[in-house]
């Protein structure tokens, strides 16, 4: 038990802290869910799917969603049953299925305009403590996937396309090869489309660079 002598670590309270977050995401995730007609694994199928022209196998649906595959085959066939998705023959790998976003699904999420409850908590930070806060989740969902715990996150820290504090302009130092502009470091992005994931010796340097700034 804690006691003021013996207090919990600071990774048990962060630990915590994430875990009040997550209730309140998951109650968000079921209200926008609800309102759209859906299940929250529904609608995060639709989210995933939303910014992948390219489609993803029911393999890679249910590893990014962490649902075991019968789970995320049950809500893809319901929301085919919907017409929320469309299966056919993969962009990528045309011996396999893909699941793409329909353009009815397209529609449910551009009618999605809830303003959440865990974007109320962040609006509570000041831009700087925001530009903070998506640094510290960049670290950890990269150390996450560089131990393969997670699928590839399409992260600019781990693009090929991504040249860290390639600038001196302290509002725009990053800058990204694919549309060849500078970028600041709120725009640092965890799920681009246009992400090509790096070689590991350059995903290595290019976070050494990163990290120091
Ligand atoms: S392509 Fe996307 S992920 Fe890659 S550096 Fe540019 S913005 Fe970042």
């Amino acid at each position: 038990m804690e006691t003021p002598k013996n207090p919990h670590s600071p990774r048990y309270r962060i630990r915590e802290g994430l875990n009040r977050l997550a209730t309140v995401l998951r109650a968000d995730e079921w209200t926008r869910a609800k309102a759209a007609g859906l299940n929250p694994t529904q609608l995060a199928i639709l989210d995933l799917l939303e910014a992948r022209p390219d489609g993803l196998s029911v393999k890679m649906i249910a590893a990014h969603l962490g649902v075991s595959q019968p789970s995320a085959t049950d809500s893809i066939n319901a929301l085919e049953k919907k017409g929320h998705i469309e299966k056919r023959a993969s962009a990528v790998d045309g011996r396999s299925v893909g699941v793409y976003l329909s353009p009815e699904g397209s529609a449910v999420l551009r009618q999605d305009a809830t303003i959440d409850l865990t974007e109320q908590a962040i609006d509570c930070l000041d831009a700087s403590e925001q530009q903070a806060l998506l640094a510290m989740f960049i670290k950890m969902i990269r150390n996450l996937q560089e131990k393969d715990a997670i699928p590839v996150q399409r992260m600019c820290v781990t693009c090929r396309y991504f040249a860290p504090f390639a600038h001196s302009d302290a509002e725009r130092p990053h800058h990204c090869h694919f549309v060849n502009a500078a970028f600041g470091q709120p725009e640092l992005r965890i799920d681009c489309r246009d992400h090509e994931q790096a070689d590991p010796t350059s995903r290595a340097a290019t976070w050494a660079r990163f990290q120091a700034g």
